[in-house]
């Protein structure tokens, strides 16, 4: 929110405009106070009683068209406006009922069959012209969110992807307590009960107990408690948590069952995990896990960050100290804040600019100008990745914080751990490129893991034992260009040595072959990860401006 500028008030007057069976119009009036040039509404909307699954509409106009509801039923309908200032409050609910038959409008009363069947074929061919004219995406369905679909619906003329959401931003609020309410479910006390202590936060103890919502089965949930005596700053910060995990809803991201916020002490109730956080659990069971069971680990990691990336989302502390394991060797991602998740991770460190960063997690660049993005979470990963495969090691091990930044400055990176297989720490230094652009995307980290999930041979290969000497960083490719005795010798010298036996099948046998390759021949090849093709096609680009200076006699 930026300072002195007021959010909007909220929408007084909804009005519903003609209901079909499946869909319900509505238009609305601006608000009374607007504070500024309106930049979109966004409309809440759920069947009544059903409020876990909602799906969120944005609009530029006063009026839309909630389609693909169910017939003969009720539905809540939340509005409110954006502008420069943020989100105002949401109007009241409203609600309004679907028509129970095949009618077009409840004010024109009964309409041919026909004109149905011609509105149904008008939309149909909108729905196909707009998919292929516009990628537009503006809406989400909480509930049905699937991240490898992405479904649509047709709305206002506009294609809506209802498996892309954003991330808000608590802070876009201008009362924090309205943003807790808005994600979050207000629990009552009665139905928990505290039964031990299983961990310390920041802002009080973190316990465990059963959760009994009535007419739902009683589960055991963690119940973080806000510790008395706390300034309204620290109740801020506390529950921001909650508004931030209560927008998440992914199979790898902590789930939030609700809050407490009416009685004392303050609560925040989450799912339970068994195994508690990944460092401890990893360095209890050194050694017990099988490389497809550390993998499958790995991939539940890269998925929730993956949906957190798509979300807009950028955690900007992803450590295994902060990732959560259930009985089942799930991985959740938790610990989700804003300022406050630096301050409270004792491994976050001042750096000379005044902020607190866990230097050894973190990318060069967030370190050097605070840089956090999804490719610095990409870099945090990496190092995950190496925390998981060495079993909870310690990243850098007892190297001094001013230690690791020079180091990484000058190209070294941590080497291979004990027995890791050789793709997936090519995966790791791949996180740790230096240049942001050319680390993978979460997406293609899935789909790679995926890959080598199916194909276990794949893992037996091991990391070069010379690239293990503990205390010892190994040095990234320094990016110069040399004279290559072969494709072999200038894929390894550019880390891609992975992809030799492809290029030499494809026919790629010598540098003057090479030299010629495009972005469609690296796809031919099987080079299929967009980090990799750039490097590849950046190393034969200096390859060629090196044969032309070659070429010309001086
Ligand atoms: P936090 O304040 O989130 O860092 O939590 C402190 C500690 O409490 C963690 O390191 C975990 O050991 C434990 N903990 C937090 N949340 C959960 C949970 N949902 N399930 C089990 N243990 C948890």
């Amino acid at each position: 929110m930026l300072v002195g500028l007021r959010a909007p008030s909220p929408i007084t007057v909804v009005k519903k405009g003609k209901t079909g069976k499946n869909s319900i119009a509505l238009s609305w009036q601006e608000p009374d106070r607007p504070n500024g040039i309106i930049l979109e509404y966004e409309i809440k909307y759920f069947e009544k009683d059903q409020e876990t699954s909602y799906t969120i509409i944005k609009s530029k106009e006063t009026a839309i068209i909630a389609d693909g509801l169910k017939p003969s039923s009720a539905y809540i309908f939340q509005i409110r406006a954006r502008t420069a200032a943020g989100y105002g409050g949401f109007s009241r609910r409203f609600e309004f009922d679907t028509s129970p038959y095949l009618e077009a409008s409840s004010d024109q009363g009964q309409v041919p069959v026909i004109a149905v069947a011609v509105t149904v074929g008008i939309i149909l061919l909108a729905l196909v012209t707009g998919f292929l004219l516009s990628g537009r995406r503006c809406g989400y369905s909480k509930a049905k969110q699937d991240p490898e679909e992405e479904k649509m619906h047709f709305h206002n003329g506009h294609i809506k992807f209802s498996g892309v959401r954003t991330y808000i931003d608590p802070h876009t609020y201008e009362d924090p307590n309205q943003a807790v309410h808005e994600f979050a479910k207000e629990i009552e006390v009665s139905c928990i009960t505290i039964e031990r202590v299983i961990g310390a936060g920041e802002f009080g103890e973190v316990c465990c107990g059963p959760l009994r919502l009535p007419g739902k089965r009683e589960m055991l949930v963690a119940i973080k408690t806000l510790k008395a005596g706390y300034t309204e700053k620290q109740r801020r910060d506390f529950l921001g948590e909650a508004s931030i995990m209560g927008q998440f809803d992914h199979p790898n991201i902590i789930h939030l069952e609700g809050v407490v916020t009416k009685s004392k002490p303050v609560m925040i109730i989450t799912e339970y995990m068994e195994n508690g956080s990944l460092d401890t659990f990893l360095r209890k069971n050194d050694g017990q896990f099988t490389v497809i069971q550390l993998v499958g680990m790995l991939r539940g990691m890269a998925s929730g960050m993956r949906y957190l990336s798509d979300m807009g989302y950028v955690h900007r502390d992803l450590a295994a100290r902060n990732i959560l394991v259930n009985s089942n060797l799930v991985c959740k991602v938790s610990d989700f804040g804003l300022s406050r998740v630096l301050e409270d991770d004792p491994e976050a460190a001042y750096t000379t600019r005044g902020g607190k960063i866990p230097i050894r997690w973190t990318a060069p660049e967030a370190i050097a100008y605070r840089k956090f993005t999804s490719a610095s979470d990409v870099w945090s990963y990496g190092i995950v990745m190496w925390e998981v495969m060495s079993y909870g090691e310690r990243p850098y091990w007892e190297m001094s914080n001013q230690d690791v930044i020079k180091a990484v400055e000058e190209n070294y990176r941590l080497p291979a751990p004990m027995d890791c297989p050789v793709a997936l720490y090519h995966l790791m230094m791949d996180c740790w490129q230096k240049d942001r652009n050319s680390r993978p995307k979460f997406e293609e980290i899935v789909g790679l893991l995926d890959k080598l999930i199916r194909n276990p041979s794949s893992l037996k290969t091991l990391a070069n034992c010379s690239n293990r000497v503990s205390n010892l960083l190994v040095e990234q490719e320094s990016g110069e260009c040399t004279d290559y005795r072969s494709v072999g010798e200038w894929l390894e010298t550019i880390k891609m040595g992975r992809y030799s036996e492809l290029f030499m099948e494809s026919g790629y046998t010598s540098m003057e072959v090479v030299a010629q390759m495009t972005l469609d021949d690296l796809r031919r090849v099987g080079v299929n990860l967009a980090g990799h093709q750039k490097k590849i096609l950046n190393s034969i680009q200096e390859m060629r401006v090196q044969m032309i200076n070659v070429a010309v006699p001086i």
